[in-house]
Order: structure tokens, then C-alpha cells, then sequence
């Protein structure tokens, strides 16, 4: 069963709210213009829900128009605000200068005042409101710049930290000040008193859809004498200062919530819903034991939270609450790969680790203690799956065993952990800056001895991390510091894993001291780690002061002949989510690959055709260090998508697919969700950091077709892609990850293939 903990995004609708809005559709179905009796039964709802709305919101006198939303709410008073400024102060001098708004608002907020002020060409200065480290605005300021302001916005209370403005203190703050004063109202309608009756606010923006009632409906509150100018004129509805035909259903629904509110019968009173809140605040300590709340509790929402933990991303929070059926959101807007800053934290001054990490959890007035209690039971349950998974730094009895090859990637760049779970030995190739205090926790959570820190080259974008990763951990769980600059033992032919072994071979072009390792198992060759100087669609730049470019040719016949056309090259940067490649993959994909290594190409010229190929992509600004085909186009375009029809089809032509779930291992062990098929199908757990151990077994049976699934179609396209450009036809993802499919349980979690019963 899900649990919705994004309320401050968007409410479910009451079903009394629901009742509203079908009864108007199919009975009050009028015209509230129409004279007839039809109509003056839909005038007589409209009235109604007004009347209600003035009560809840306080404003028993000024107008209360009915919009689509808060955006129309807000577009409308900064078209009013600044449209009255010539005939409020006729004298172009006394003109205030300002537009004012929170640091913290709404985005909708100065979009607003941007565009109105360049469309109306008013050319006032834009300028933020600073907040202190609690999320309030600085009153300070605020009085200081007051009496040069023409409008001043402030929200009632945070949608992203719940944190509550302190409207007296504004009042007292903007009193003398000639400025209309807008308090975006969104997430205080319902949860706080808005007492607009007793406050000097303008405009009072709300929205339906954050309060139970459908997307679509919201209301306006504009005081008595406050400047208004309609957005949209026609008709002459809501006294021609919002013309279109109301959206009754929305607005029914809106009464009926409304009504609900002031009856004070389904809605949980303050106290219980922070009462849950502390429950909620508890069970993220205990499975996170170092989070940081990032708003102070006492003057926020009781229904919102804010918080991050240290070492994890807001992404892999939410993957993983995601993976438990809790929906939150990132308090930050989340990139593809890389989550934004949050502006509001940022505002705030919180740390930079913190502003990007975020996570909101927010539940609504309708909250009962049986679904936080589950809420609370999942985030423990979340946490647990974090631990044994070494990603925090309290170990678990319960660890599962690493892969091989773990793969780790930050923009672009790939960094490689080998590991051997019966001698405990590791290495870690090419590590990075950024996974520094990730990689020293794996070693200290699971006990192992780095046997080594290789470089595949001397870097020319960054410097080396090895030795901050050696000395991140204890002299015990290293091997003697006793290696070349690469991190290559001295003296030494191989490096010993248990059953594996890993060589060198110099490969120089890239750099003069580019090296690939090459990790064998027996007689036979694994995969090799060949740095920048072959990925998946490019060959490293050679135009380094360290590079060797006339050496490169004979550094790939050399791989060739080393490696052969089929092994696994695990490359430094991976700019598309190719995840590896092969010489005979790149062939393809390279014709100055292919050049090198069919034809006795003289190196010097094959130096020359590489730099024009670089000059060309740094041309294109193609933002790699990489040269070469950078993405072969037809591989991108290749639909790997399956839908349901799809997939029947898969099944109807006999084939029997494997189905593969590329979610983490913290996403999938306690939560083994697939999509629901009527049929009995294998699948096997193959998350994306540990995916390259698999592709090989894949390639060896093409007539299976493999099914990547996820849990938004994201991760599982990729996969598809990846295996396709191996050289397997029969690849496909799951169009919409799970979040579009029906899921059932599986036991996928024990990470071996399973058959399932699926009914
Ligand atoms: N203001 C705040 C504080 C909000 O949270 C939102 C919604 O995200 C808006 C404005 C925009 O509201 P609507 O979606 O009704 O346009």
C-alpha cells in the first residue's frame, strides 16, 4: 500500500469533496449565469462556497474571486499592484522603486513580478527579502526598505520547509510603507488561522489542489480599496474581474472541503498532528541516526518535515522511500542525474551539503495514527536497508556480500571497486574525490583490506584521490603504502584477489603513463579497466601536455591484441550510461578506432585526424574530455520501451523473457516489488552500480530477451540501451518503471533468479 507523505505537492480529494463536484456535474449542472432555475440552482452553490470561504479565511469583507489556482492568484494582484502605480502616485517622482518579495517564495512569485514588470515596462528593481537560518524573513531589512517598495510578498508558511512567516511582524514592519503587501496563503489555508479581517494584507493567493479539493480551482482575496485589474476579461463573471465560466465542479469540491474545515469533524486538530509529526521525526532519527532537520519544528507546519542526512543524496532517499511505497519529495528539484540545490535552504544559509540533499516529508490534516505508525515502520525498515547495505556508518549483522565489480559514478566520471569477498581483498581503480568518505565507509562497514589505489592514468582534470583514500582508512586495513605514482605495488608482477588476479598493460596516448588493468580469472580475462583511453563512442583526448599522441595507435593494437574484440572495456568516463563497451563495439561506433586498428596506420597521421576530430568536438562544446563518435545516433533513437501489449506479445511469439530489476540493492532488498504479469516469469536483481558482472550472461543466450524494469523507466532504459549496443537485439525496459505498472511481491530480494507465481 502506498503512503502519500507529499501533501505540501498536492492533496487526494476528499470524498465529500468528490461528492460535491459529481453532484454539481450531473445535478446543479447550471450556468451560475443563467436566469433559469438551473442556473440560480449553481449561483446558489457559488454564494455558498463563498460565504464559507470568507469565514474560514477571515475576510468577511473585501472580495473573494474564484481562479484556477494560486499561480492565476498571484499573476492577478502583481497585474493590479502594478498597473494602479500611475494613478496612485501621479507624480512619476514619488513612485516607490521596489518590488519586494521572501527569498523563500514560491517560484510563482517573482516569475510574476518579472514578467509583469518587463510587459508593463515599470522597470522596478526586483529585490529578495533575506531569511535568517529559521526560514523568517529579516524585519529588519524589510522596515528599511519599506517605504521604497510599490509591493511587498511574503508567504504565509513555506511550501518546501512548512516554515510560518510572521505576518504581525511584517504588518509592524510595512506600516508607513506605501507598498500593497501579497501573502501567498497556499499552504496556511486549512492548517493555520488566516485572520485577513485583522491584517493589513492586499492579496491573499489560495489554491484547491494543496487542500483536498481537485487541481484546477483556487481563490483570490483581494482587500477593500486594494487596486484590482482582471487577468482575463469576457463574459463579466465574478463582476467582470474574472470573466470565463466558473469551474463548479472545483468549486463545490473547494466548499465541500471547506465546510469540512469549519465543522471541525475529519480534519485532525493541531496538537495531534504534531504529535504525529514528533512519531515521524523519531523513526527517521533511529534509521538516520545523523540527520539534520533543516527547519526548526517550532515554527513550522505540524504537517511538514525537511531534513538530510549526511552522505546521501536526496535522489537515493528517494529512490529508496520510493522502493518502501512512501512518497516523498527531494526539498530540492531533482536534475536527471543530480539533484539542485534547493533555493530555500539556500536562502536560509544552510550548508551546501544540506541545501542538496533534502528531503521533504508532508502529510495532511486527514493523517490517522495507524498510517503514520506504518510510515514510521517503513522508515526504520529504510534504514535498515541502508545498513546492510554499508551505506551508513553504523554496520549491520545483516550485509550483503558486494559483486565483483561495483561501479560508482559522478557526473561522468567512473570509479571502480573489485572486490573479493573470500580473501576480503579489494581494489579500487580510479577513485574520485567525491567518493572518498563513501569508499572509507564501505571498507570500515564490511571489514576489508584494500589491497591497492590504482590510477589508470595521471589525470588531467583532476588530481587523484588515492591518497586520501589510504588515509581515510586504518593502517589495518591497508596494504603497505609501497607503490609506483599509479598505486601499482612495487616489485609486483600481479595483484592477488582470492580466485582473481589483476595485470597491467601500459597503454600511452591518452597520457604518457595511461595504463589498462586487466582482472583474470584463471586462463581467462574478465574485464579490463582501460581509463580515458577507450569509452563507450570516444577515445580519450590526446592534446595534454602529459598526453603521447603518437603512441596511441600502437596502444590499441596493443589492447587488441591483449584483450581480443569481446571483453568487457569498463571505461573512466561514461558520459551516456553506456556502462562498458567492447573493441568490436567501437569499431562500429569509431571509424577512427576502426582506422587504427584495420589499417597500418601511420601514427602521425592518425594523431593528426584525432586532433581535428577534437577540434571539431570541442567545437560542438560537447562537454567531454573525450574525442570520437560521441553517441551513435540510431543507438539513441532505438526504442527499447515495452508496454504491456508488448511484453503480451514477447509472450505470445514463446519467447520467455528475463525479467531484471536494475533498482539498488537498498531499494530492492526489503521492498522486492515487479510488475505484475499473469504469467510465471524468472527474475534476477541486477542493480545498475553492479550491472557489468551480468552482461556477459546475457550475451551468451541472445534468444532470451532481457526486460530491465525500474522505478520510473529511467534506469532500466539505460540498462536496455547498453546491452543492445553489446550486441543483444532481444534488450527492453519497462515503458514507465513500476510507478505505471500494477506491482506485485516477489522474492527477487534474494538477488537469484526465481520463479514467480504471478496471478
Ligand atoms: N505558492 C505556493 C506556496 C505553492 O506551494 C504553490 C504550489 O506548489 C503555488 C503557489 C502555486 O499554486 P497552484 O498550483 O495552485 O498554481
Amino acid at each position: 500500500m502506498e503512503i502519500y507523505l507529499d501533501s505540501n505537492a498536492t492533496t487526494r480529494v476528499l470524498p465529500a469533496a468528490q461528492r460535491a463536484a459529481l453532484a454539481v456535474m450531473t445535478d446543479d449542472f447550471g450556468n451560475p449565469s443563467s436566469t433559469h432555475s438551473a442556473g440560480l440552482r449553481s449561483r446558489a452553490v457559488l454564494d455558498s462556497v463563498r460565504a464559507t470561504a470568507r469565514r474560514v479565511m477571515g475576510a468577511s469583507r473585501g472580495r473573494l474571486l474564484f481562479t484556477s489556482g494560486a499561480t492565476e492568484g498571484i499573476h492577478t494582484a502583481v497585474l493590479s499592484a502594478l498597473t494602479s502605480l500611475r494613478h496612485r502616485f501621479a507624480d512619476a517622482g514619488e513612485r516607490p522603486r521596489l518590488l519586494l518579495y521572501g527569498a523563500t517564495e514560491h517560484k510563482a512569485v517573482p516569475e510574476a513580478l518579472q514578467h509583469w514588470n518587463d510587459l508593463l515596462g515599470t522597470h522596478l528593481e526586483l529585490l529578495a527579502i533575506p531569511v535568517g537560518p529559521d526560514g523568517r524573513h529579516d524585519l529588519r531589512w524589510l522596515r528599511a526598505h519599506a517605504n521604497q517598495a510599490a509591493l511587498v510578498c511574503t508567504m504565509a508558511a513555506n511550501n518546501e520547509t512548512g516554515v510560518i512567516s510572521d505576518l504581525d511582524g511584517i504588518a509592524r514592519a510595512l506600516q508607513g510603507s506605501p507598498a500593497l503587501w501579497l501573502v501567498d496563503s497556499v499552504q496556511a489555508l486549512g492548517k493555520l488561522p488566516l485572520r485577513l479581517d485583522d491584517l493589513p494584507i492586499d492579496y491573499a493567493p489560495c489554491s484547491g489542489h494543496k487542500l483536498f479539493a481537485p487541481k484546477g480551482v483556487g481563490l483570490l482575496y483581494v482587500r477593500d480599496g486594494a487596486p484590482l485589474t482582471p487577468v482575463f476579461t469576457g463574459g463579466g463573471q465574478e463582476e467582470g474581474l474574472r470573466a470565463g465560466t466558473e469551474n463548479m465542479a472545483g468549486i463545490a469540491a473547494l466548499g465541500a472541503v471547506l465546510s469540512a474545515i469549519e465543522e471541525g469533524t475529519v480534519f485532525q486538530p493541531s496538537s495531534m498532528l504534531a504529535a504525529f509529526r514528533s512519531q515521524l521525526v523519531d523513526a527517521l532519527r533511529e534509521a538516520f541516526p545523523e540527520l539534520e532537520l533543516n527547519a526548526p519544528l517550532d515554527c513550522s507546519l505540524p504537517t511538514t518535515l525537511n531534513f538530510s542526512v549526511p552522505g546521501l543524496s536526496s535522489k537515493l532517499l528517494l529512490d529508496l522511500f520510493d522502493s518502501a511505497g512512501l512518497r516523498v519529495s527531494g526539498g530540492s528539484a531533482c536534475g536527471a542525474s543530480k539533484a539542485l540545490p534547493s533555493y530555500v535552504l539556500e536562502a536560509m544559509g544552510l550548508p551546501e551539503w544540506q541545501t542538496a540533499s533534502a528531503v521533504r516529508l508532508s502529510f495532511d490534516a486527514s493523517a490517522n495514527s495507524g498510517m503514520i505508525h506504518e510510515a514510521c515502520i517503513r522508515i526504520w525498515t529504510c534504514g535498515e536497508s541502508l545498513r546492510s547495505n554499508c551505506l551508513t556508518s553504523e554496520p549491520s549483522e545483516n550485509l550483503t556480500p558486494p559483486e565483483l565489480v561495483t561501479r560508482f559514478y559522478v557526473d561522468g566520471a567512473c570509479c571502480y571497486l573489485v572486490a573479493d569477498p573470500a580473501s576480503r581483498r579489494c581494489v579500487v581503480i580510479d577513485p574520485l574525490p567525491e567518493l572518498t568518505a563513501q569508499l572509507a565507509q564501505w571498507f570500515r562497514c564490511r571489514g576489508y583490506i584494500l589491497a591497492a589505489v590504482l590510477d589508470t592514468h595521471s589525470h588531467g582534470d583532476h588530481a587523484s584521490s588515492a591518497h586520501a583514500l589510504r588515509n581515510a582508512l586504518s593502517p589495518l586495513q591497508r596494504e603497505p603504502d609501497d607503490c609506483d605514482p599509479l598505486g601499482w605495488p612495487v616489485g609486483s608482477e600481479a595483484i592477488a584477489l582470492g580466485q582473481h588476479r589483476l595485470t597491467r598493460l601500459a597503454i600511452p596516448g591518452h597520457t604518457k603513463d595511461s595504463t589498462a588493468y586487466l582482472l583474470h580469472r584463471g586462463p581467462t580475462l574478465s574485464f579490463a579497466f582501460v581509463g580515458d583511453t577507450v569509452m563507450p563512442g570516444a577515445l580519450g583526448r590526446s592534446d595534454f601536455a602529459q598526453s603521447a599522441p603518437l603512441a596511441f595507435v600502437n596502444s590499441l593494437r596493443k589492447l587488441e591484441q591483449a584483450v581480443g574484440p569481446d571483453l568487457l572495456l569498463l571505461p573512466g568516463h561514461d558520459y551516456d550510461n553506456r556502462f562498458a563497451c567492447t573493441l568490436r563495439t567501437e569499431r562500429i561506433a569509431q571509424p577512427l578506432l576502426a582506422r587504427a586498428l584495420t589499417q597500418q596506420t601511420d601514427p602521425r597521421e592518425f594523431a593528426v585526424a584525432k586532433a581535428d576530430l577534437e577540434r571539431d568536438i570541442a567545437a560542438t562544446a560537447y562537454q567531454t574530455m573525450a574525442c570520437g563518435a560521441r553517441v551513435d545516433k540510431c543507438d539513441k533513437e532505438a526504442s527499447v520501451e515495452l508496454n504491456r501489449h508488448g511484453f503480451e506479445k514477447l509472450l505470445a511469439e514463446g519467447k520467455r523473457p528475463l525479467l531484471v530489476d536494475v533498482r539498488e540493492a537498498f531499494e530492492q532488498r526489503w521492498f522486492g516489488l515487479v510488475p505484475e504479469f499473469n504469467v510465471q516469469v524468472p527474475c534476477q536483481a541486477a542493480p545498475a552500480s553492479t550491472i557489468v558482472n551480468l552482461f556477459q550472461s546475457w550475451l551468451a543466450q541472445p534468444e532470451t530477451p532481457v526486460v530491465f524494469f525500474c522505478r520510473s523507466g529511467n534506469r532500466s532504459a539505460k540498462a536496455a540501451r547498453a546491452l543492445r549496443r553489446l550486441g543483444a537485439s532481444q534488450a527492453w525496459s519497462i515503458e514507465g518503471g513500476l510507478a505505471l505498472w500494477p506491482e506485485v511481491t516477489s522474492d527477487v530480494a534474494a538477488g537469484s533468479a526465481v520463479a514467480m507465481a504471478l496471478e
